[in-house]
């Protein structure tokens, strides 16, 4: 089996486990601070939020931990709209995760406003001027992620962050798949609003990050108060065991993701090389634009993906992004971008990672470009 979509999730690196094992046995809630087993776990959480907040250059107290990035995306713009008197609106890239977008939307309903939507290129980056004409002072945020989970296409943080600020509209930045594929502080430093998640980074499931200033925390209304567990935002007893797996995860991002970057490249470089060689008609996706190292959403004309899938099943691929994949419709993304509902279709996210090797490259090579093939041909019968 060659697992290529680890921008769907990540295995646990193996170097955290141990950690993580041990802080399922350290069972003490973090908020039973009258005793040392509770404040052995509080000091646990304390712990991995520095490591959090060092990733992406922060200080600690300006990370929420949540149970991923669609919670924290929910907490985010529900909870700035919700908050957000005089401002009802919300400008979205088409290109978002269905958890920012739909937080929008329900965000904007409850205030009363709308979910304008930007317009996007072929390669599916953000038309600057048309941002420029949405954002007014009755939008209360901007949402353009950091990088797209499909396409891996990287946005400009510094143009889009001016023309949020400059109507006053606090950016939110879904940073999801740029953390720990390339240096996140940039875009950390221009986001009032940044969320992320563990099991992205080789983390556990179970934890995410809200990133946001003091001040703009103050603005948030929380979703789920409960017992007022991180500062009041988001309550309910923490997730100790993935939390303190999310910060060492973290930690190990800071030390090796430029030299994973680098790698991962190069073997990306020689999945598509190889393809194009063995197959004609092979486009790539967002190909104009700065892309993640890491992640190829390519076109095969002709061939429908679904078939492909079904053709290789030693092979971990996807269409479209997993969180759709109980929907067999063509990728909102790609269809953003213009493409059509077949071209959409006859497309696959390969996503490469920190286990990947060249033997593997080399297997998927062999077997995507016999499915396609295989494909092709039964399509023309
Ligand atoms: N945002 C992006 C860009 C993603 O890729 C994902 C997961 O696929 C999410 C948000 C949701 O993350 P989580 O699974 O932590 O809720």
């Amino acid at each position: 089996m060659v697992y290529l979509d680890y921008n769907a999730s990540t295995p646990v690196d193996q170097r955290i486990l141990v950690a993580v094992t041990e802080s399922q046995c350290a069972y003490g809630n973090p908020a039973s601070a009258h005793h040392a087993i509770g404040k052995a776990a509080a000091e646990r959480v304390e712990e991995a939020r520095s490591r959090v907040a060092d990733l992406v250059g922060r200080p600690a107290q300006d990370i929420v931990f949540t149970s991923g990035a669609t919670e924290a995306a929910v907490l985010g713009l529900l909870g700035t709209m919700i908050g957000a008197a005089g401002r009802p609106n919300i400008v979205v890239s088409p290109t978002e995760h269905k958890a920012v977008l739909e937080a929008a939307e329900l965000g904007a309903r409850l205030a009363g406003g709308e979910a304008r939507v930007v317009r996007v290129d072929r390669d599916g980056v953000v038309d600057l001027d048309d941002l420029a004409r949405l954002v007014d002072n009755s939008v209360a945020a901007v949402a353009v992620m950091a990088a797209n989970n499909e396409t891996g296409v990287v946005a400009s943080a510094a143009e889009i962050a001016e023309i949020s600020h400059r109507a006053g509209s606090l950016f939110f930045v879904d940073a999801t798949q740029l953390i720990g594929k390339g240096p996140a502080d940039a875009a950390a430093a221009l986001a009032d609003l940044m969320v992320f998640s563990s099991h992205k980074i080789y983390g556990p499931k179970g934890a995410g990050a809200l990133v946001a200033s003091r001040r703009v925390q103050k603005s948030i209304v929380p979703i789920a108060s409960g017992g007022g567990q991180e500062r009041g935002l988001r309550g309910g007893t923490q997730n100790t065991p993935s939390i303190v797996g999310f910060g060492l995860a973290a930690e190990l991002a800071m030390k090796e993701q430029a030299s994973d970057a680098a790698r991962i490249g190069d073997l990306a470089d020689a999945l598509l090389t190889g393809l194009q060689r063995q197959l004609p008609d092979v486009y790539v996706n967002g190909g104009e634009a700065d892309r993640l190292p890491n992640t190829l959403n390519l076109r095969f004309v002709g061939a429908d993906a679904e078939a492909v899938m079904a053709s290789m099943p030693e092979i971990c691929v996807s269409a479209g992004s997993a969180c759709n994949s109980a929907v067999p419709s063509p990728s909102h993304v790609l269809l953003a971008m213009g493409m059509s509902g077949t071209e959409a279709s006859e497309s696959l996210r390969i996503s490469l990672g920190r286990p990947t090797t060249r033997d593997e490259v080399d297997v998927a090579v062999a077997c995507i470009s016999a499915a396609v093939s295989r494909v092709r041909e039964l399509t023309r019968e």
